[in-house]
């Protein structure tokens, strides 16, 4: 058995998720704790520690420390751990899946599909030699060369939410990391396993310790990190009201800091678009993962009443073949939501939209799935008719259900995108070349899609929305983190000559 499998079972034995911290399991004393779920039975699995401002403040000290020598470690051996831990990920890529699929409940293949993702911002961060490059330019005057170099900030922070429990941490701290920063995570505390066992695989991998460390809590632990004036920079993915909050505490304490919030993606099927394609696009946009996706695609404009009644029907007719069950099993299309807690507040937005007036045509609020009668389990709902004004139309659900709207042209749909608080995702479905090029040019969101109903960007791109889906300048990973993890700083140097080489006597040595 190797040293991870040990620890990691000693952990799940003792039931209880505690605090990595500088490259050991920390066990939490603060007393305070927070109940995990197994979303398919909707039993309690296990509890995970909250930490005390002590507990925080431990966790910077050990970053703190370990920053100096990660900073001065040559980027190309910070690379080298980055290699052997993506191969680690690989290799523990069922035990990871097997974690996410237990405490958030998606589907095996989802949670496996996330861990991808997450690797693939692992392999971007091999090519921190590259991209620390910097700048130079010679002979800027006479003599005088002038260059800038990205140096690392210090210790560094991350924040994310429940919903990609390995894919929102890897978009942080492997670049981070990577630019010479040492790093505390505080992970969702719905499902925080998988941020301790990446922690574990990161010192297998050969991190020292200090460099990464995984401190669980709640708002107490996120206030701690954010008053604390050790820590130099903030990255958090959550809902709009937290990201708010924390761009604006962070600033106020002169931290620099990216929020990504919310979402409410719209995707526009035109008149004439592939309606086949288009339906089994959106059957995975709107409802894999439980629309638990801040690229989940929850609104549907159809562009002309054909289109919408065509577009309802096909919808109704897949969604009558969708299969819901257990993530842990493979063939299920969709899995529970996360907690009973958030289950309700899905199904208070149902509630909500029948009493605005939309059209329920499906209605997944009488689900049960046999043998896991008392999981959190909501069937696929889709609403026809909804409308701007109604809160099932303004609100982020995060939920199974797919509202469709109706519009009676290309430019009422993208005004109603253009006007929505949220501009995460977005997306086209059409033929028409020129339709396409007049929606990506023109439309307010942050990332755009043409017949690709979740254009989430590869690792080399960078990720984030427009509006109020995002707090601060820079987006997440890919390029944009090499600037949010490093400071510039620009030299500019003069050695005028002084005649040294008339001066100076070269001579060959003539072995006599
Ligand atoms: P959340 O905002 O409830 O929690 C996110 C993090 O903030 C967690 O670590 C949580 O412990 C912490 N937190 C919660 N309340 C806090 C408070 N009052 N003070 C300080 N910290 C607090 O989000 P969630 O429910 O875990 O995740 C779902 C949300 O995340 C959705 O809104 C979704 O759209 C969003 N999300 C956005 C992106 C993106 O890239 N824009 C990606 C994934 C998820």
């Amino acid at each position: 058995m190797t040293k991870t499998a040990e620890l990691s079972e000693v952990s799940q034995a003792e039931k209880s998720v505690n605090h990595f911290i500088n490259g050991k399991i920390v066990p939490g004393s603060s007393g305070r704790h927070g109940n995990i779920y197994n979303p398919a039975s909707g039993e309690l699995s296990r509890k995970v520690a909250f930490a005390s401002d002590q507990e925080v403040d431990a966790a910077i000290a050990a970053a703190e420390a370990a920053f100096p020598a990660w900073r001065d470690t040559p980027p190309a051996r910070r690379a080298q751990v980055m290699f052997r831990l993506k191969e680690l990920l690989e290799k523990n890529a069922e035990k990871i899946s097997r974690l996410i699929t237990d405490e958030h409940g998606k589907v095996l293949n989802d949670s496996l599909g996330e861990l991808q993702r997450g690797i693939e911002n692992v392999e971007y961060a091999c090519y921190a030699p590259e991209l620390l490059k910097g700048e130079h330019s010679k002979n800027v005057g006479p003599a005088i060369d002038s260059w800038s170099e990205f140096q690392p900030l210090g210790v560094v922070a991350g924040i994310t939410p429940f919903n990609f429990p390995i894919m929102v941490p890897l978009w942080m701290w492997p670049m981070a990391v990577m630019c010479g920063n040492t790093f505390i995570l505080k992970p969702s505390e719905r499902d925080p396993s998988v941020a301790i066992l990446m922690g574990e695989l990161a010192r297998e991998a050969g991190l020292p310790d200090g460099v990464f460390n995984v401190i669980n809590g709640d708002k107490v632990a996120v206030d701690a990190l954010l008053a604390d004036k050790r820590v130099q920079a903030v990255s958090f993915v959550g809902s709009t009201p937290i990201a708010e909050y924390i761009y604006k505490t962070g600033n106020a304490n002169g931290k620099r800091v990216q929020a990504l919030g919310g979402a409410k993606n719209h995707a526009i099927v035109m008149p004439d678009a592939d309606l086949d394609n288009a339906v089994s696009a959106m059957m995975g946009a709107a409802y894999g993962s439980g629309g638990q996706r801040c690229m989940a695609v929850p609104l549907v404009v159809a562009v002309g009443d054909e289109t919408a009644d065509a577009l309802v029907r096909k919808l109704k007719d897949s969604i009558a073949k969708m299969k819901i069950g257990p993530g842990t099993d493979n063939s299920n299309d969709m899995g529970p939501l996360v907690t009973g807690q958030h289950l309700e507040k899905v199904k208070g937005y149902v509630d909500q939209g029948v009493k605005e007036g939309a059209e329920l045509v499906v209605d997944g609020r009488g689900v049960s799935v046999s043998g896991h009668e008392k999981g959190f389990f909501l069937g696929a709902t889709l609403f026809d008719h909804v409308k701007p004004g109604m809160k099932i139309y303004s609100d982020e659900i995060f939920g199974p259900v797919l509202g469709v709207v109706r519009a009676q042209n290309m430019q009422e749909a993208m005004d109603l995108i253009d006007a929505h608080e949220y501009g995460n995702g977005t997306c086209i479905f059409t033929r028409d070349g020129e339709a396409a090029r007049y929606f990506t040019d023109n439309i307010k969101v942050g990332m755009v899609g043409v017949n690709v109903p979740l254009p989430v960007p590869v690792a080399h791109h960078s990720f984030g929305g427009w509006k109020r889906s995002l707090f601060g300048d820079l987006h997440a990973y890919g390029p944009d983190a090499v600037r949010f993890y490093t400071r510039r700083k620009t030299i500019t140097q003069r050695w005028p000559s002084g005649g040294v080489r008339e001066k100076a006597v070269f001579t060959f040595p003539s072995g006599s």
